[in-house]
């Protein structure tokens, strides 16, 4: 048979592509190595000069048929593709990622499972008023089975005018009452300064969404060895909480829950845009515990039972939600809590659905 030219061409281009992928790969493997003594030596990943320098090079030899911007073209997709194999290989090493740790993070807090597979309410007030609020809020935890009880002491609020929270005494009304009624107490700390003080009084600290990324904050909760949760920050992408979290565990805490509360869109109908996708992608991403605050989210009390649903139905840990005996003198977020009875329909709702149920454990007392 005679011999087909474009056979044997076709042949020769297959050769050459194993080549040039071998190459490639041979280079990308380089490219990673390089990354990872940079990373050693705190030096930046990208550098434009040196790329510059690469592309120069590549034109001052380029003797066609390409043209010089076509090489230019092709090589930088390769830098490209080299650069993002670096972020891939920093991402691999975080201690948060379910790369790291393949399992869940299960938090046992005074028998409390957080992130065990059986959904919790963590609700409370959303500022700590009175001994009185808070017991009552307690009382009715008690009857209903639940174990996890919040309250705000430290108020980052928007206007210095505003109530700014009892302090250290609202810390100890939540300490008195997790006492008596066996509660889990949750309350944001502001300061690295009231951290230790702090861990006397309550089970878990909160980072909330206006200290995301408040780093100092994060570091010395990472040198804690207490339960922390992170709030989402106001305008965050899932990637820098995940950072975020990340900051804690790298110092030494890995007592860390995650909590999406909404974002800031242009969406004007609720107070904060929930972000539900969130959800699945963090439990997909970290191996830890998420929940979904429906509170500070919506902002409004006829959204609270369907994002709850909603949350669980995504595979949240929990829900947070803000509940006061008499909202509407509430020294907070008035607007948007609810009270006991609607906070109790809510959690009948909840146990309707098949989605929450009531605490195996009964509360001892
Ligand atoms: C809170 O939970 O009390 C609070 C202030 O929420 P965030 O930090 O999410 O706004
Ligand atoms: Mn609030």
């Amino acid at each position: 048979m005679a011999h087909d030219p474009i056979e044997t061409m076709r042949k020769q281009i297959d050769e050459i592509n194993l080549e040039i992928l071998a190459l490639i790969n041979k280079r990308a493997a380089l490219v990673q190595d390089l990354g990872k003594e940079k990373l050693k030596q705190g030096i930046n990943r990208f550098d434009p000069e040196r790329e510059r320098e690469m592309l120069n090079l590549l034109v001052e030899n380029n003797n066609g048929p390409f043209t010089d911007n076509t090489i230019r073209h092709l090589f930088k997709q390769i830098f490209q593709a080299s650069l993002d194999l670096q972020k891939d290989d920093n991402k691999k090493v975080l201690l948060v990622s379910r790369k790291k740790q393949p399992e869940d993070t299960v938090l046992t807090i005074k028998g409390v499972v957080f992130g065990g597979g059986e959904p919790l309410l963590i609700a409370g007030p959303c500022s700590v008023e009175s001994y009185e609020q808070v017991r009552a809020v307690a009382e009715n935890h008690v009857k209903r089975g639940l174990r996890v009880l919040r309250g705000g002491a430290f108020k980052p609020r928007t206007s210095p005018y505003d109530f700014q929270g009892l302090g250290e005494e609202g810390l100890q009304i939540l300490k008195r009452i997790g006492d008596e009624f066996n509660l889990v107490t949750i309350s944001e700390i502001v300061t690295p300064a009231d951290l230790e003080m702090a861990t006397k009084y309550i089970d878990v600290i909160q980072i909330g969404a206006r200290n995301m990324q408040n780093f100092e904050l994060l570091k010395a909760v990472g040198r804690l060895n207490h339960p922390v949760l992170l709030k989402r920050g106001l305008s965050a992408t899932i990637e820098e909480f995940i950072y975020a979290a990340e900051y804690i565990l790298s110092e030494g805490n890995t007592q860390v829950m995650l909590c999406e509360r909404g974002i800031r869109t242009y969406e004007k109908a609720t107070r904060n845009t929930l972000d539900i996708s969130a959800v699945p992608l963090l439990k997909q991403e970290t191996h830890l515990p998420v929940f979904v605050d429906v509170t500070h989210s919506t902002g409004r009390r006829d959204l609270l039972l369907p994002t709850a649903k909603a949350g669980l139905a995504v595979g949240a840990d929990g829900v947070m939600l803000e509940v006061h005996p008499d909202p509407d003198v509430a020294l907070s977020d008035a607007k948007q809590q609810v009270n006991i009875p609607q906070f109790n329909e809510i959690v009948d709702q909840l146990l309707a659905s098949g989605l929450y149920k009531e605490a195996k454990i009964a509360v001892e007392r």
